[in-house]
């Protein structure tokens, strides 16, 4: 797998030896890949009833952030009440915390979430009965474990990309499996995606408009494991393994991924990169989430650069890279930071030992690394390549 590639730059810890030998047989972390693509199953049921119940409705104006409010919740408790259930003793390290549903002001908000958690865990079988309140409370905040190297822990973002989900683009479900600050398991699905990649994307909004058939694609990897696509639903759906497209080193026929919001990603940098490396104008998809990730892993597009906007002062989050980051990998990728270096999970809740995504084919990423330099000297933010110190 050629994602070992920038593992070895992380020497493995006392004990994986054994590891290594279950990654043989497949195995390693057979309990938590079944348990994680239920749990991913059940929130993006949710999402997709919020979507069609309260984000299409006519009564929801469109700066109204309400669903997607109601979406999150809904989704990480559903996520962390299956994931407790199945290993109590794992840590979770989720976005969300319950502070907006506690007490009367927060009672319309829970009483809304509530159903829907109990609608999905009762649905999937995951539950026999409702959860209280106050169970769903604690549910939610069980994802406030704060990361590190100490033992496993799970990385959630019950809604990455939030501005799609609203517009009715692409957004992700994103859940990864952390072990010794490495991640191990990655299982992404991508509600709006279709699962064909031949099958166009759907345009924004266009699924508020019409039903529009064959969307919906989860992703999974586990380290050693390899890289695979399936439909979201379904018990013993088929899984078609993934690759990411090998071009050879030919830039000329790549093809960039890349954030819809300018705030997030530095977009002009990006054009000026694709201009030193001859990728032709106009061979860039934006989308939201790390649905980018997905779709380089299974060669819809090949680079995915997330670039520092201003001084690189934003500390990215370890669930917007995770469960991304191990599916490229898997799927004979690299991903890295904008000067090459490893993705550091171990530092906590983000990854403050880093600064941006590099995230390519293989045969690529060296070549990537020294255009994202060049470009960044030219702009005078060669600082940004500097470590950062924890
Ligand atoms: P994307 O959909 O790729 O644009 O990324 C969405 C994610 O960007 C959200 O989940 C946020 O956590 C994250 N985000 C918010 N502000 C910033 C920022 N200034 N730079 C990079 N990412 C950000
Ligand atoms: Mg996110």
């Amino acid at each position: 797998m050629k994602g070992v590639i920038s593992l070895a730059r992380f020497p493995a810890k006392a004990g994986s030896s054994r590891t290594e030998q279950r990654l043989m047989t497949g195995s390693y972390l057979a309990a938590e890949r079944g348990v994680a693509i239920r749990a991913v199953q059940a929130a993006c049921s949710i999402t997709t009833n919020v979507f069609q119940h309260l984000v299409s409705s006519e009564s929801i104006t469109k700066q109204d952030k309400s669903p997607v409010t109601i979406g999150d919740f809904s989704a990480q408790a559903v996520v962390n009440e299956v994931l407790s259930r199945h290993f109590p003793d794992d840590g979770i390290v989720g976005e969300e915390d319950s502070a907006d549903l506690q007490g009367e002001k927060g009672a319309d908000l829970r009483s809304k979430v509530s159903h829907l958690v109990n609608d999905s865990l009762l649905h999937h079988g995951e539950i026999d009965s409702a959860l209280s309140d106050q169970q769903l409370l604690q549910a939610i905040d069980l994802g406030s474990f704060p990361g590190g190297t100490s033992k496993r822990f799970w990385a959630l973002d019950p809604i990455d990309g939030t501005k799609g989900f609203l517009r009715g683009g692409q957004y992700a479900v994103c859940l990864a499996l952390l072990v010794e600050g490495r991640v191990e398991l990655g299982v992404m699905g991508c509600p709006n995606l279709p699962l064909n990649s031949a099958q166009a994307k759907p345009a924004d909004g266009e699924i508020r408009s019409k039903n529009i058939p064959g969307l919906g694609a989860m992703f999974i990897a586990v380290r050693g494991q390899g890289a695979y696509v399936r439909p979201i639903q379904g018990k013993d759906a088929q899984e078609t393994p993934i690759h990411m497209r090998d071009l050879h080193a030919d830039f000329s026929k790549a093809a960039f991924c890349e954030s819809v919001e300018a705030g997030h990603s530095s977009l002009g940098t990006n054009a000026r990169i694709a201009e030193l490396l001859g990728i032709p104008k106009g061979n860039s998809v934006r989308m939201d989430s790390q649905a980018k990730y997905a779709s380089i892993a299974r060669g819809d597009g090949d680079i995915y650069l997330r670039l520092p906007v201003g001084d690189g002062s934003y500390e990215e989050k370890i669930w917007d890279h995770a469960a991304g980051a191990i599916l490229v990998e898997e799927a004979g990728g690299i991903v890295s930071d904008i000067a090459g270096r490893p993705l550091d999970f171990r530092q906590g809740r983000t990854l403050r030992n880093n600064r941006g995504v590099i995230a390519s084919e293989s045969s690529m990423h060296s070549k990537l690394t020294q255009v994202v330099a060049q470009a960044l000297q030219e702009e005078g933010r060669a600082k940004l390549l500097e470590p950062k110190t924890s």
